[in-house]
């Protein structure tokens, strides 16, 4: 059989694969230790459950509206209304299987083939594979800069650029945009009529002790042309409940609808009336704890990060990874360098490769102190012992 060669041309999800050999391991006894899941190691709040529960004893059980339950798309409009100090309506909402879906749906609506797409470099795993998914052809910044820049927009809109996928806090180096840099990359997107998708997912981790700064903070003239998307997967601790989201004008949104009707129809209805629950309030202890765990995980990992020579890295003020560079003189690339790390040390971390950039890797903090403790032992001793090859 001839398969499609687009598809065959896609990159597996490292971050997935990784992922699930590194439990895999586990369930075979191996006592490895794993710094690669991009996902909260918390249970879900007990308001979800509730919440849940009920709503498959009340049979709130078949298909909802493809852009999901109103109560959840008012929720969801009165939440970004408050955060981006505008008034955003239930149309311009549509809620999707998770913030990859959302992405996905709105980058199908957005894009024409051969479009140019302006993605991070360092990426997440996904973007140019979504892009490549849509027809687009994904451009990357020439800055060197961990996030996107202005002087990046300005380069890539010359070069033919119709978009922008941004996206502080940032996966994989949890770098977050100051005040100036969002203005004066906002000012840039506003020169060159390109659109925005803005991936907010992580928006609620933020170790700064303020918000993280946006586009649309000083140029709401923008917000006829941005998408924004979040969801309950990271802040909640809901990544297997499925729930994310799309902020955008309305041709956008309905554009994103009528995709996902054709494709996978409304989001799981039980975890949407879970997602209600969570982000009407009913989860802020859960979530206010969570977030002061992260934060002391972040600080304990940068300090043992630290003292481990050779390692350097932007310190994460957001997101819960730390994307660390180590030697070029250990004459090893990210993807082997992993490989062996897990075979040989048991320990599970992203290879930087999988996000663009070479002898780096990214670990994830979203795993118990001691975890921490210990991968980071690992990695060290790994690195020393190759050092003195
Ligand atoms: N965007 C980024 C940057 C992510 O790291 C992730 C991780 N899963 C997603 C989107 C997708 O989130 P979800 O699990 O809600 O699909
Ligand atoms: N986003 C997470 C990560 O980067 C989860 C895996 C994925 O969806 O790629 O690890």
């Amino acid at each position: 059989m001839n398969f499609s060669k687009s598809i065959s041309g896609l990159q597996p999800s490292a971050t997935l694969q990784l992922t699930a050999r590194a439990g895999e391991l586990v369930r075979q006894g191996r006592p490895v230790v794993s710094l690669s899941a991009g996902q909260p190691d918390f249970p879900s709040p007990g308001a979800a459950h509730e919440a849940a529960a009920r709503a498959m004893k009340e049979g709130r059980t078949r298909y909802t509206p493809t852009a999901g339950i109103p109560e959840l798309r008012q929720a969801v409009a009165t939440k970004t209304s408050q955060r981006r100090r505008a008034e955003y309506q239930p149309a311009e909402v549509v809620v999707s299987c998770g913030a990859k879906h959302s992405l996905s749906n709105l980058l199908m609506a957005a894009v024409n083939p051969g479009d140019k797409v302006l993605i991070p470099l360092p990426y997440w795993v996904s973007y140019p594979e979504m892009v490549k998914l849509a027809g687009g052809t994904p451009v990357f910044p020439s800055s060197g800069q961990p996030l996107i820049t202005a002087e990046d927009v300005l380069g890539a809109s010359s070069r033919g650029a119709c978009g922008v996928i941004l996206n502080s806090p940032g996966n994989p180096t949890g770098c977050v945009y100051g005040e100036k840099e969002a203005s004066d990359l906002a000012d840039a997107i506003a020169s060159t009529g390109m659109w925005v998708i803005s991936d907010d997912i992580y928006e609620d981790l933020v170790y700064t002790g303020s918000p993280s700064p946006h586009v649309l903070d000083s140029r709401p003239d923008l917000r006829s042309r941005t998408a924004i998307v979040s969801g309950v997967s990271k802040t909640f601790a809901m990544t297997g409940w499925r729930i994310g989201w799309a902020v955008a004008p309305v041709e956008w949104t309905k554009l994103a609808t009528r995709v996902q009707e054709h494709t996978t129809s409304n989001p799981c209805s039980i975890s949407q009336w879970a997602s209600l629950a969570v982000i009407s309030g009913a989860a802020e202890a859960e979530r206010k704890a969570m977030l002061a765990s992260f934060h002391a995980r972040r600080d304990l990992i940068c300090s043992l990060l630290s003292e481990v020579p050779g390692l350097d890295f932007p310190k994460p003020d957001g997101a819960f990874y730390v994307f660390a560079g180590y030697p070029k003189s250990l004459g090893i690339g990210s993807s082997e360098l992993c490989a062996q790390l897990l075979d040989e040390a048991d320990l599970a971390v992203i290879p930087g490769s999988a996000f663009g950039r070479e002898h780096r890797i990214r670990l994830s903090f979203a795993a118990s102190e001691a975890d921490i403790r210990t991968g980071v032992q690992r990695l060290a001793a790994f690195i020393a012992k190759r050092s003195n090859r």
